[in-house]
């Protein structure tokens, strides 16, 4: 079923998460594992991030250096199928432009349609770490608003393969992100958000945000889309902080700011023990007003543990 379906019938706030595909070398089991915990708050959908290829350049023998890519975490598309299967949950995989050119999007997205996949979280991606910005394949998407635009265009029928148009009949529900405090290249929040007004008006049907600390940054977001006139359901990403070290780390990573009164709090926890029951904490305070205000979903962005979300998940649904 659609994700916005789910939001059409839902009576209260829904509770979803995200799961990164394991490590090369990981089990399916382990990730069974980590799901089988949250099963219990009836998730409508779960997410499976995407994870493009790095780059490393090896000395051969003969003195050239070869340049090889490695991908760590492989496996979305199979393992969203997977989870349907074993959960009988709605997945919505995610799909990036970076490594891929139009062509491979559209074989991956007849993929998906063929295992019975209904969701897409339609993304650009990161920069790889051997570059300092990003850069489509010769023949890929620069920007997310053209990957909305190749799906919303296959659901209507259009297939570079044109033999495809006749056996395939992809209807998927799109989802984009969008960004509370900017993303990150954007010059101001008013730029950003025009571009995700493309986004929107090419096809996305909802929004997940990037994580945020503040909710007063979510709810001024949400003002500012409404004014530019995105009327999409948009969805709050939470993350609870699990470790000391992540007071910097997630700022450096995610181009966001945690409040000055957490931070401080954190700086005082003794322990990670401490700091993850704070971020327990912080996040069921975060999610309570929330859902006072009467967001659809809850989305948890898990990053491969689900003890702290399992916690938060226990006091409120
Ligand atoms: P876009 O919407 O394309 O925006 C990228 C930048 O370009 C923004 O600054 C925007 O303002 C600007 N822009 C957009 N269109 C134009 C235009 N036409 N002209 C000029 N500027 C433009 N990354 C992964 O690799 N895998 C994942 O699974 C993954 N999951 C994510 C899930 C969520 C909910 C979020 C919030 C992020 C996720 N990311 C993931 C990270 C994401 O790929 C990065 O944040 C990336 O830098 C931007 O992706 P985007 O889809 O928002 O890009």
């Amino acid at each position: 079923m659609k994700v916005t379906e789910h939001f059409k019938n839902a009576q209260d706030t829904l509770f979803s998460f995200e799961i990164l595909p394991p490590l090369k070398g990981q089990t399916l089991k382990g990730l069974f594992d980590h799901i089988e915990p949250l099963m219990e708050f009836k998730p409508p959908f779960i997410d499976v991030t995407y994870h493009r290829e790095e780059y490393v350049y090896k000395k051969r023998e003969n003195g050239l250096l070869e340049k090889r890519s490695i991908r760590k975490r492989p496996g979305t598309v199979g393992i969203c199928a997977a989870i349907q299967n074993h959960f009988n949950v709605d997945t919505v995989p995610h799909l990036i432009c970076g490594g891929f050119s139009k062509e491979e999007t559209e074989n991956a997205l007849i993929d998906m349609n063929f295992l019975g996949i209904d969701n897409v979280l339609a993304l650009r991606g990161d920069c790889v770490k051997s570059e300092t910005r990003f850069v489509p394949e010769p023949d890929g998407h620069h920007y997310a608003s053209e990957l909305v635009a190749q799906i919303a265009g296959m659901n209507r029928g259009r297939y570079l393969d044109e033999e495809q148009a006749d056996c395939c009949n992809t209807d998927f529900c799109i989802g984009v992100a969008g960004y509370p405090e900017k993303h990150f290249e954007a010059p101001n929040a008013k730029a950003d958000l025009r571009w995700l007004k493309k986004k929107v008006d090419l096809g996305a049907e909802y929004i997940v945000t990037q994580m945020f600390f503040d909710n007063k940054k979510y709810f001024d977001f949400v003002a500012s889309c409404r004014e530019a006139g995105i009327t999409v359901p948009i969805i709050p990403g939470l993350k609870p902080i699990t470790t000391k070290t992540q007071l910097n780390l997630l700022p450096s990573l995610f181009h966001l700011e945690i409040p000055d009164d957490l931070a401080s709090a954190l700086e005082n926890c003794k322990d990670n023990l401490e700091a993850s029951q704070l971020g327990v904490e912080w996040a069921v305070q975060q999610s309570k007003e929330l859902m006072q205000a009467g967001v659809p979903c809850l989305h948890f962005y898990s990053m491969g543990k689900s003890d702290a979300v399992r916690r938060i998940a226990e006091q409120l649904f």
